[in-house]
């Protein structure tokens, strides 16, 4: 009894002290206390380095670092800070599972986002005009892509979430019968090298806004497959590119049902008999219980909402498509292959 109940008392307090133990990961983040400690010769430092080195007051620096430490960011030997494994592998700003970016959206976006969380709930509607000051129809057009640096963080930040989860969603099927891939809204590309670098025989075009694709360069791998191409334009308006297998990753959360419907009755149009569709995105469980991660980011509050496998499959299903396999990757997308209903059954 009172075991249990100490056990309740310790998961409260996670939950109360849990924004702070976040802001603590982004600030440290976004004063680069990871990559300073990394580049100092032996990747250690004492709390007066790093203050320099970050040009933050001793006093500040020295509670950060020691919190950094209670939350497994940091460890310490004597007085000398070095990074975690953890830190080593998702918080350096050019590893290659940096969750950098991620972080810094999180910090500059969401965070300021869910301090409105009250007015969201009462209000049913999205407050990036309180937050932010400006009004949103298009999350993307006027909100992420008006002004360039906050294009190119949301641009990181998808990046980062794809480059941490990309190659998972890429090796999910079997796709060696299919020549070329469409991946729609593919932002930086890092998702489209991922499938191009697991299927050799595959080509892939990264299909996005025009002003997500005049970046593209920036984030060009440096071995870069030449099996990816990127066409410029708007799903909801212009012609899709014509391929054997759509891919709509973390896409249809955004959107009404209303534009879900617009969309994929635009690519049923362009598929010809056998192509296929791949959905990748949190799948909630059926009882809509968890994961907390896709139900926290539904209090975002957009015009789409998160679902579950078997919602995603009656939303295809209206537009002629069966799901042929749904892949759980324990990574931070699953993924579903749907197939056009003359195909299903090659899929046995
Ligand atoms: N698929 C990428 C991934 O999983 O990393 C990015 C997902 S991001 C949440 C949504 C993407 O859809 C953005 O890159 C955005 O620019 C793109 N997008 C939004 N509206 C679009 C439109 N009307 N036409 C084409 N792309 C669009």
């Amino acid at each position: 009894e009172t075991e249990d109940s100490k056990e309740k008392l310790c998961k409260m307090i996670e939950l109360m002290d849990g924004f702070k133990a976040s802001k603590v990961l982004f600030t440290a983040s976004k004063l680069r206390v990871f990559d300073v400690l990394r580049s100092s010769k032996t990747g250690e430092l004492q709390a007066e380095d790093v203050a320099q080195e970050i040009k933050a007051s001793m006093k500040g620096t020295e509670r950060l670092l020691e919190a950094c430490v209670s939350l497994g960011l940091l460890q310490r030997t004597g007085k000398q800070y070095a990074n975690t494994a953890m830190s080593r592998h998702f918080l350096l700003s050019d590893g290659p599972l940096s969750l950098q970016g991620y972080i810094q959206h999180c910090n500059e976006l969401v965070w300021p986002l869910f301090t409105h969380l009250e007015t969201a709930v009462r209000e049913g509607t999205n407050q990036h005009e309180k937050a932010f000051g400006k009004t949103s129809n298009n999350l993307f057009q006027d909100a992420y892509y008006s002004r360039h640096e906050v294009k190119l963080r949301f641009m990181k930040a998808m990046h980062s979430i794809a480059r941490v989860s990309g190659r998972d969603v890429a090796t999910a099927f079997d796709l060696s019968k299919y020549k070329t891939a469409c991946d729609l809204g593919g932002c930086t590309g890092a998702m489209a090298y991922e499938f191009a670098k697991a299927h050799p025989g595959l080509s892939v075009t990264m299909f996005d806004l025009p002003k997500v694709i005049e970046m593209s360069g920036h984030f060009r791998p440096h071995d870069a497959d030449d099996r990816v191409s990127f066409v410029a334009g708007d799903f909801f308006k212009d012609e899709l590119p014509k391929a054997d297998v759509y891919i709509l990753a973390r896409i249809l959360h955004d959107w009404s049902d209303e534009k879900v419907h617009i969309l994929l009755s635009k690519i049923a149009k362009a598929c010809s008999p056998g192509c296929a569709v791949l959905v990748s995105e949190i799948f909630l469980d059926e009882d809509r219980k968890g994961p907390s991660r896709g139900l926290l980011q539904a209090l975002s509050m957009t015009e789409g909402r998160q679902r579950s496998a078997s919602e995603y499959s009656l939303l295809l299903k209206s537009h002629g498509f069966t799901a042929a396999q749904v892949k759980h990757t324990h990574n931070l997308l699953d993924a579903i292959l749907f197939c056009d209903c003359g195909a299903a059954t090659s899929f046995g």
